[in-house]
């Protein structure tokens, strides 16, 4: 189909990501065939890859990746001073973005979306229709969907940039560090964020991040934590990003929706703030936005996702200072060493299946067992 500025779409995504393609896919089983504008694949996109079990279950599509994947079942905890706890329970999955991406865009193609390989550098609202300016022309849209990451330029012209405040700052590698078969998840004093390896099927990610404030010591932590954990891996290549990650509960009251725009996945600042998990809250986004625009109110999609996520985005907000407390850390890896329950309740934070705002409750609940755990495990003659 020719495509000119005189033809005005019904619906622009700007983000071919896992939230506009899995948008894009949802909009073209029902027939409705959205513009997907992204120029970035195929690309290994900077991030761990990790999908929770909780994603996995949510979106079934995740388990047919026909590549490149790799499962784990167990994750070591770090402390900050280096106590160690190796806790399992649960499996994660770690991906390739290239991989996930690609196949996530390619069934939103297969099911009627057209993919327009352009960089969007702008979009302007003029009589109730968004022109679209890229590297290459200008288009047309009446509704317009910013699935364009951190940096949207959607969010630029309906609800502002996300504040340096709110965000995190993440650096790392992609290595050959392919024979662990476990996650790794270091703790520092002082960080609000920790230093991971995610092992995948052909290379690993091997990274730190969250903390903006420590944006300039990132490089620091990154290579001490390797001599530690990994010395001589084999460097692939570098990679930085930023990931939304407020810091304030007052960010999430802002709109994610309008009459003609939905801001959807990381460019509406859908991510754990506290673990950094975001591929799930893309796809859930999408699935949201897509019942909202179904049903031909857009600006729904802000009621829904609140219904959804919201309690448990601010309630990490909250705890995030609490669980990034050195002293907490600190004992709460301890704790996972000596009590099989306290082990069960982070992994499930780990693994999206507990939500942070059921968490006191669960933890209050089972203190008794915990203590008693802890208590056997320090009894004379143990270990
Ligand atoms: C270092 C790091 C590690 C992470 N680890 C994990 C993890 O292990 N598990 C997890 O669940 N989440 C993780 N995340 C978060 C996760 O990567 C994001 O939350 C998720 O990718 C959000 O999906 P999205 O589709 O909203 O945005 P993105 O994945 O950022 O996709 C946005 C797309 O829009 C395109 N785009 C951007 N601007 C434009 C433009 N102007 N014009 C056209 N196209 C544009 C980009 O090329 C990209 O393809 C991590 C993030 C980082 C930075």
């Amino acid at each position: 189909m020719r495509r000119n500025s005189e033809m005005t779409e019904d619906i622009a995504i700007v983000g071919g990501g896992p939230a506009g393609a899995y948008l894009g896919y949802l909009l073209g089983q029902r027939g409705i065939n959205a513009a997907i504008y992204d120029d970035s694949h195929p690309r290994e996109k900077p991030c761990g890859g990790g999908i929770t079990p909780s994603a996995r279950e949510k979106f079934p599509l995740l388990r047919e990746i026909p590549s490149s994947y790799r499962y784990v079942d167990k994750i070591l905890f770090i402390s900050p001073e280096g106590k160690e706890a190796m806790v399992g329970g649960q499996t994660l999955m770690n991906v390739s973005r290239e991989h996930l991406d690609g196949y996530l865009l390619h069934q939103a193609v297969d099911a009627g979306a057209q993919l327009v390989e352009e960089r969007v550098t702008g979009v302007v609202e003029e009589a109730n229709t968004w022109r679209i300016r890229t590297e290459k022309g200008e288009y047309r849209s009446r509704l317009i969907v910013g699935a364009d990451g951190v940096n949207s330029v959607v969010r630029d012209s309906t609800v502002g940039r996300i504040s340096r405040d709110d965000i995190g700052a993440c650096i790392g590698y992609f290595a050959r560090d392919v024979e662990r078969d476990y996650n790794v998840m270091r703790f520092f004093k002082g960080f609000q964020g920790y230093a991971w390896i995610f092992p995948r099927e052909t290379h690993s990610s091997i990274g730190v991040g969250l903390d903006i404030k420590q944006a300039k010591n990132l490089k620091g932590y990154l290579d001490g934590f390797i001599d530690e954990y990994c010395p001589g891996i084999e460097k692939i290549s570098p990679y930085g990003a930023l990931i939304p990650a407020a810091r304030h509960p007052g960010f999430y009251k802002l709109p994610c929706a309008g009459a003609n725009w939905v801001l959807i996945g990381d460019a509406a600042g859908h991510v754990d703030p506290i673990l950094g998990e975001g591929i799930r809250y893309a796809l859930w986004d999408a699935e949201l936005a897509a019942e909202a625009i179904i049903d031909g109110k857009p600006k729904r999609f802000d009621s829904l996702w609140r219904q959804a996520c919201y309690q448990d985005f601010v309630e990490a907000c909250r705890l995030r200072e609490f669980v990034y407390d050195p002293g907490m850390l600190e004992r709460g890896v301890d704790l996972i060493s000596r009590s099989e329950t306290f082990a069960g309740i982070m992994m499930g934070i780990v693994a999206g299946t507990q939500s942070y705002s059921g968490l006191w409750g669960r933890v209050i609940n089972s203190l008794p067992r915990m203590i008693a755990e802890a208590k056997q495990d320090r009894a004379p003659g143990k270990g």
